[in-house]
């Protein structure tokens, strides 16, 4: 955890500062580790020992070694894919109902079958999907890596087109970005929480914030990222953000975890949320009483995670294979 942030838990209310004392007091003394994704509430984000987007919070899933559980406070694939690229460590969720409306829009049997229909075309799976799905991609993705490994399966596949799963928005924008002809499996995918934007929330923040430059996750339609300033990733939009410290005024186009974040960060710039119905409920699931709970209880079964073997092992590969595609991302 950031030892910094102790400035910011000072100014929660009284009753989460106690629950934060708990599970700071129990996260050392039972050895966890805390991932948590950069969309968590607020008092959340504070107590991570780990905050990041969906990649960040993989690779660290992947790479501990020392602690003896990982304690994962994002959506439920989340915690599936720490499963997956750490089999012998303890994975636990504190909130099961917490989960990505998103990784229902596919299965594994949507998958097999466009397969079967276009043999010799890689299927790119978002990783905001189910551990049984992705059994059946040949790659995994994030947002902070889709067009770059497009590119790569594109040519590794000697393919004229692509399979993209499961969020229309984003493959429109790899297929806008690589000129890739894209496929979108299935045709509707979304997320709800960008879904929604539309000009008039723009418009309606520009009135509120003229000058303000809006930076977008791709998971927006179109008509909200051809307005954009900049499009990424949440840790994308983070770096931007640090990048340019002349940007003052901002507009956040992605889930308002994010305007939480960087106003915390970033006092002297003015951030404010392209929609304040932006929020992703399955995320906001975890509580600190939920973690606490789920610490109380490490080893009872009911807060872990484990996905079954023939599940993992047959996911793992198309995990694997975007990490090593995305090595050079920081
Ligand atoms: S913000 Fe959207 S894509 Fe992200 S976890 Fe929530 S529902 Fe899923």
């Amino acid at each position: 955890m950031n030892e910094k942030n102790w400035k910011y838990i000072k100014k929660l209310p009284q009753k989460d500062q106690d629950l934060i004392d708990q599970i700071v007091e129990l996260k050392k003394s039972r050895n966890v580790l805390l991932l948590a994704h950069n969309y968590q509430r607020e008092s959340v984000q504070l107590i991570a020992d780990i905050l990041g987007d969906s990649l960040a919070m993989a690779r660290s899933a992947q790479k501990e070694k020392d602690a003896k559980y990982i304690l994962v406070c994002g959506v439920k694939f989340m915690a599936e894919t720490a499963s997956i690229l750490n089999q012998d460590k303890k994975i636990i969720f504190p909130e099961k109902s917490s989960i990505c409306s998103m990784a229902e829009y596919v299965d594994a049997e949507k998958i097999k079958k466009y397969k079967e229909n276009n043999p010799n075309v890689p299927v790119i799976l978002y990783i905001n999907s189910t551990a049984e799905s992705k059994t059946q991609a040949d790659v995994v993705c994030t947002s902070s890596n889709a067009i770059i490994i497009a590119k790569a399966m594109k040519k590794e596949f000697n393919s004229d087109k692509i399979g993209f799963s499961p969020d229309k928005n984003l493959g429109r924008y790899v297929a806008e970005k690589t000129g890739i002809p894209t496929d979108i499996i299935p045709k509707e995918g979304n997320c709800y929480v960008h879904n929604q934007y539309n000009i008039e929330h723009l418009n309606r923040a520009k009135q509120k914030l003229p000058e303000g430059k809006l930076l977008a996750h791709p998971e927006s339609p179109k008509e909200i990222l051809d307005k954009a300033h900049f499009i990424g990733s949440t840790s994308q939009i983070i770096k931007y953000t640090k990048q340019h410290p002349e940007i003052k005024k901002i507009i956040i186009g992605t889930e308002n975890g994010i305007v939480d974040l960087l106003s915390r960060e970033y006092p002297d710039k003015t951030i404010i949320p392209l929609c304040e119905d932006a929020i992703c409920k399955g995320m906001k699931q975890i509580t600190l009483k939920s973690i606490l709970n789920a610490l109380k209880n490490l080893d009872a079964g009911e807060y872990r995670i484990k996905v079954d073997k023939w599940i993992a092992d047959k996911s793992i590969d198309a995990i694997n294979k975007m990490m090593e595609l995305s090595k050079t991302i920081k």
